[in-house]
């Protein structure tokens, strides 16, 4: 399949993280980061997300304002995926970027690795605020979320998006929406308390 070309100006840099839910266990995969960009597809006007490696965004270290180009194909399994298009190749950043904001809520700059992704830890992130309010904010992510729901027959998966927030716990944008349920075994499910979230961030306070 040949690539197609795309450009525009990005308007969202967040890390692009995949969860694998089995039960009450968890693990996350860290593919690299997602933009969001408005500007055109082979031509056509849209807002769009494409997938990036860790390698390039430390390259380009993209943030909003930033003006930029490429070739990518569009994403196969829609369900494990939260851009539209990746494997991109053939970025090419032609312009100064224009002035953003970058002191949040919400957060603009240039995100940071994704160890530091990892060691902040996460909090459930209302899908509504996160829409609202968080989708151009760099702690916020959009995961694609694989559950097994019987480790006996691991082939077999469910398939959702969540949402989450890695940003200050003192953000005053932030709501953590319902609490989130995993389907198990003979129809089981295991709730997600607020006991989860406390314990992912206990080590940071209330402004980091
Ligand atoms: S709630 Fe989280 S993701 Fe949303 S603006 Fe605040 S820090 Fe950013």
């Amino acid at each position: 399949m040949e690539k197609i070309d795309w450009h525009g100006e990005v308007t969202s840099v967040q890390p692009r993280i995949r969860l694998n839910r089995s039960f009450d266990e968890r693990n996350h995969g860290y593919p690299g980061y997602s933009l969001r960009i408005e500007g055109a597809v082979s031509g056509n006007s849209q807002t769009f997300w494409v997938g990036i490696g860790k390698v390039a965004q430390e390259k380009y270290e993209f943030h909003c304002g930033v003006s930029v180009s490429g070739k990518a194909h569009p994403v196969q399994d829609s369900r494990i995926e939260s851009v539209e298009y990746y494997k991109v190749s053939g970025l090419s950043v032609p312009v100064l970027a224009k002035e953003v904001q970058i002191d949040g809520p919400p957060w603009q700059g240039i995100p940071p690795n994704l160890e530091v992704y990892r060691s902040r830890g996460h909090r459930r992130l209302s899908a509504r605020t996160y829409e609202s309010k968080c989708s151009s904010c760099i702690w916020g992510c959009k995961m694609p979320v694989i559950i097994t729901v019987d480790h006996w027959n691991p082939e077999q998966h469910q398939y959702r998006f969540e949402t989450f927030c890695y940003g200050p716990k003192s953000c005053g944008f932030y709501k953590p929406g319902p609490t989130r349920k995993v389907p198990g075994r003979k129809g089981m499910s295991w709730e997600e308390g607020d006991w989860v979230d406390e314990e992912a961030t206990a080590h940071r306070e209330s402004d980091e």
